[in-house]
């Protein structure tokens, strides 16, 4: 059975915002962000958002807000932890729970998958549990995370590291001519 390929994308510090809680409202994408979703897509893949939003716990915004606002950016679906800090979840990255229900959901190839995001012990950590490949942009909080922060997720190394999302997505779209499906190189 054919399986399909996706990409996961953080929002804060990966395509918008400074990495800080924005609320959907006010938060307004990089240059050229909204381009390079619709690049992937028009590659044949989804492309899926993943993000933690513990302040959705707070009552500072709600599933609806986000789900509305990945949808206006061109994301097929959002994968959303909306759960407090101190509540536990199979879900708040770096759990790989949102990435294993989309590849249930979906019928994911795992090998033709990608995670992008700004933070190594979220992102990149949620993406090597779950076995896929993973991109770090230096957008966000990504700077400090590959440096003053690498020892928080010592265990595993991005597959590509990016100036933004827009040279990761560059660089994703040179990766999957190479991607073997069904045992022949495409
Ligand atoms: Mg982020
Ligand atoms: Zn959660």
């Amino acid at each position: 059975m054919a399986r399909d390929k996706a990409v996961f994308i953080d929002r804060d510090g990966t395509i918008g915002g400074d990495g800080h809680f924005i609320h959907p409202d006010v938060f307004t994408c990089y240059d050229g962000a909204l381009a390079s979703i619709q690049r992937l897509k028009d590659a044949g893949y989804y492309v899926f958002a993943l993000t933690n939003q513990h302040r959705i716990s707070k009552g500072q915004a709600t599933m609806e807000e986000f789900e509305r606002q990945f949808a206006t950016f061109g994301f097929d679906q959002a994968y959303i932890c909306p759960h407090g800090m101190s509540e536990p979840c199979e879900c708040r990255k770096p759990n790989p729970g949102m990435l294993l229900k989309a590849v249930e959901e979906h019928q994911l190839d795992l090998s033709a998958c990608f995670v992008i995001g700004d933070v190594g012990d979220t992102d990149m950590l949620a993406a090597h549990r779950a076995g896929m490949r993973k991109i770090l942009v230096l957008t966000g909080w990504g700077k400090n995370s590959f440096t003053q922060y690498r020892d928080q997720w010592f265990e595993t190394e991005p597959d590509y590291v990016a100036e933004d999302i827009n040279e990761a997505v560059g660089w994703l779209l040179s990766q999957s001519s190479s991607v073997h499906i069904e045992g022949q190189k495409v």
